[in-house]
């Protein structure tokens, strides 16, 4: 095992030296289907073609500015995101957590002159790993870590309006969701809930702000989630997908809401041309219809296959939306899965202990959806014997 490094997560031993589209190699030359993906992040598979030519081009060109002066690539990708969305201004950073943070400071200073600095989340909800975004998250294992908390986050439960409208008080200034929380076990925020939220919000004068870092840039079908219930956020964040595979997110506001004054926001790398130019890359590609229509029909496709594999294992639902998509085994073997499924050279995600995800690039084959189900076909087989 590696000892130089901080043991932060369990991982197994292998090292990965290569990946191309939709397969990884590790050391030793053994290739693995990749169905993680860095976690939804690699859009269009590993060392996409797009993303080279970017990195190559812009790095010859300009990598590092200060974030005190413009920079082509992001007043381009700044433009890219606000033509093809509601909101009217962006700030880019590097992690999602960062973009979250900032959601968080700019509600607050929305608030201000109100009083107002409360944010009602959601239970099981994920945003990130900074202080402020863990006690913005609902994550259970998240409760007992790094008290004191930041104070300010109250949370209510998805799909229940009235346990939103019970959170409001005379200090609230916003409700921030995930359409889908991923982390917490690809839970859907329903239509019709998100129409209630929205119109909820509106009514008592709260910003909606919409966590789309895992769902984002086409991951759903649509280039943004929120598209599928036909609401028009205040604030969005976004990353993973955003970057294609380098650290790239997105703060994206309402001319209304974006209220940053001098001094509020800022850091070394934000806005930096060297990942803006691979966002630029990235949402061009998925930003065409054909590509959109590709996510849908391929998450479609997948998604049926999981649910002939669900019969076939008597396993629970599957579900999720384009290709951010779970198997509810419905027994507690999603880690023995993931592990015999690994050994079998195809990589998948537990994000809990009866639960599969799938998060392949957008750009996934029915080829390979059918090599990765008869190769889950076997892991769920192999584990289901031997328990
Ligand atoms: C991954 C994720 C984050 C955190 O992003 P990082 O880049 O890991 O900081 C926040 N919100 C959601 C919904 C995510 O999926």
């Amino acid at each position: 095992p590696v000892k130089t490094l901080m043991p932060i997560t369990p991982r197994p031993s292998l090292v990965f030296v290569r990946g191309e589209g939709t397969w990884l190699w590790d050391e030793h030359g053994e290739p693995y289907l990749d169905f993680v993906q860095g976690w939804a992040v690699n859009s269009l598979g590993h060392c996409p073609p797009a993303i080279r030519e970017a990195l190559n081009q812009q790095a010859s060109r300009l990598i590092s500015p200060s974030p005190a002066y413009f920079n082509a690539p992001a007043i381009e990708l700044a433009q890219l995101l606000t033509q093809h969305s509601g909101f009217d201004q962006a700030f880019f950073a590097s992690a999602g957590a960062e973009a979250n943070e900032g959601a968080i400071k700019l509600a607050r200073r929305f608030g201000e002159s109100s009083g107002r600095f409360e944010i009602i989340t959601f239970k099981r909800s994920f945003h990130g790993r900074t202080l402020a975004t863990m006690s913005a998250s609902g994550k259970p294992a998240f409760e007992p870590l790094f008290e004191p908390k930041v104070p300010g986050f109250a949370k209510a439960t998805l799909n229940d309006i009235d346990s939103v409208a019970a959170l409001i008080n005379d200090r609230t200034i916003a409700v921030m969701i995930e359409p889908i929380q991923g982390e917490g076990g690809v839970q859907l925020a329903t239509t019709d809930f998100l129409k209630e939220l929205r119109a909820l919000t509106f009514e008592r004068d709260l910003l909606l702000v919409v966590d789309e870092i895992q769902t984002g840039v086409g991951r759903t079908g649509k280039l943004w989630a929120y598209e599928h219930a036909d609401i028009t956020p205040d604030i969005m964040t976004l990353g993973k997908g955003l970057g294609g595979g380098v650290p790239l997110s997105a703060l994206l506001a309402t001319e209304r809401a974006s209220c940053f004054q001098y001094g509020d926001q800022g850091g070394t790398y934000c806005g930096n041309p060297l990942m803006c130019a691979v966002g630029l890359a990235v949402v061009n590609e998925v930003m065409q219809p054909a590509f959109l229509a590709q996510v849908q029909a391929h998450g479609k496709y997948l998604a049926d296959q999981l649910r002939a594999l669900s019969r076939r294992h008597q396993l629970g639902e599957v579900r999720g939306q384009g290709l951010l998509l779970a198997l509810d085994l419905a027994r507690e073997s999603a880690n023995q899965i993931v592990e015999i499924a690994r050994s079998n050279g195809l990589l998948i995600n537990a994000p809990t202990s009866s639960l599969l995800r799938f998060m392949p690039p957008l750009n996934v084959t029915r080829d390979d959806i059918d090599l990765a189900i008869s190769k889950l076909d076997g892991a769920i087989r192999t584990a289901h014997e031997l328990t």
